[in-house]
């Protein structure tokens, strides 16, 4: 792969940067896209110096311009945290819309395969679990949630019509939870939100009775996942995920566990629409692609909890936790 011109929309943020740093691990040309809005230059600051990486501060919802040959697009811009996209709810949706647009009608122009991020919130609060590919959902539309879900919803369909109308190349990627260095302490994903709540010793929010699951999976994991997916020959959706499921409360008594933290647990309502269950059938992915989820999550969110730690006390300090539920009201 040597040489082959990759663009990765969102390169900035916590998932694109990992992929930056396989592509560019991989030998590849790598063409790096983000308009800051959720994520952190500081994410691919060690990559500006080598001569094979190049970075666009652009929107993409904009028109997107890249010069030259490109073989390949990952579309990771989006806003991906409940708090991200209910405090920019316009920017989600067109990211989604009119950016997947942009990047399909750059893809169709160089006769580049292009892998879309979707997510399991396709399937909204999902009343089957395991969630198969097959399951087509149970989104509100019009809740809180809807501007993200409805956005990946269409991205999953006009991606589609471009690979059957068009005959453009596309892979689909629904990912499921996915955790890791480089996640925003204040992104008000729960992971981050534990974990900061810890380091700050403050008490740790549980919203709901936390019977709620959700199954994390470690980013090397995702990455494998969709680097495997995007060299196969197969259009339609991969959910891309790890199985564990777990509730949310067991999850907060690991991270209490370990933290060291003494702090307690404290129960807040539970937001409108949160899915109740989460869980990837991974079928396809292990059947398709010969991929599994190989990093336990104690292994992994001993890492993490590693990265947050090394964070100086001067952007600790900078960081402001942002509860979902009182940012709602
Ligand atoms: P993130 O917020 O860390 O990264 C998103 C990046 O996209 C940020 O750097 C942001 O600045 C950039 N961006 C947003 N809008 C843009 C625009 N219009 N133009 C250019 N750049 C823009 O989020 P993440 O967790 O890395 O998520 C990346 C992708 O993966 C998203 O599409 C998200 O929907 C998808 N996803 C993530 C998860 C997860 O668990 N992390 C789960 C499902 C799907
Ligand atoms: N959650 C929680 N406390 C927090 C943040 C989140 O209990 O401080 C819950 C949230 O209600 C949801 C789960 O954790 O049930 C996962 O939330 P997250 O925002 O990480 O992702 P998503 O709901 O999109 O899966």
């Amino acid at each position: 792969m040597k040489g082959k011109r990759v663009l990765i929309t969102g390169a900035a943020g916590f998932l694109g940067s990992h992929l930056c740093d396989r592509f560019i691990k991989e030998g590849f040309h790598v063409i790096a896209m983000d308009n800051l809005i959720t994520g952190d230059l500081a994410n691919i600051e060690h990559l500006f110096k080598l001569e094979n990486f190049e970075f666009h501060h652009h929107d993409v919802s904009k028109f997107v311009h890249i010069a030259g040959e490109l073989d390949y697009i990952l579309h990771f811009a989006s806003p991906a945290s409940p708090i991200d996209y209910l405090k920019i709810p316009i920017q989600t949706l067109k990211v989604g819309s009119l950016g997947t647009h942009n990047l399909l009608g750059l893809a169709r122009s160089k006769g580049a395969r292009m892998l879309i991020a979707s997510t399991s919130e396709v399937y909204g609060d999902p009343n089957v679990n395991p969630q198969p590919e097959e399951y087509w959902g149970n989104v509100n539309p019009v809740g809180p949630r809807g501007v993200y879900d409805e956005a990946k919803r269409f991205q999953e369909a006009i991606t589609m019509a471009y690979h059957t109308f068009h005959g453009v190349e596309t892979r689909i990627v629904r990912i499921f939870n996915t955790y890791g260095p480089r996640m925003r302490l204040n992104d008000g994903r729960v992971l981050p939100a534990f974990i900061g709540q810890a380091i700050r010793g403050e008490d740790l929010t549980v919203f709901g009775d936390g019977s709620q699951t959700r199954s994390f999976c470690y980013v090397d994991d995702l990455v494998e996942g969709i680097y495997r997916l995007l060299f196969s020959d197969y259009a339609q959706p991969v959910n891309i995920g790890n199985p564990d499921e777990i509730t949310i409360q067991q999850f907060c008594e690991e991270i209490i566990k370990l933290t060291g933290t003494d702090q307690k647990i404290v129960y807040r309502e539970l937001p409108q629409d949160d899915p109740k269950q989460r869980r990837p059938d991974i079928e396809k992915a292990t059947r398709l692609l010969g991929w599994t989820p190989k990093v336990a999550r104690a292994e992994g969110l001993k890492i993490t909890y590693d990265y947050f730690k090394s964070l100086s006390q001067e952007a600790l300090a900078k960081i402001e936790h942002k509860d979902f539920t009182t940012f709602n009201k």
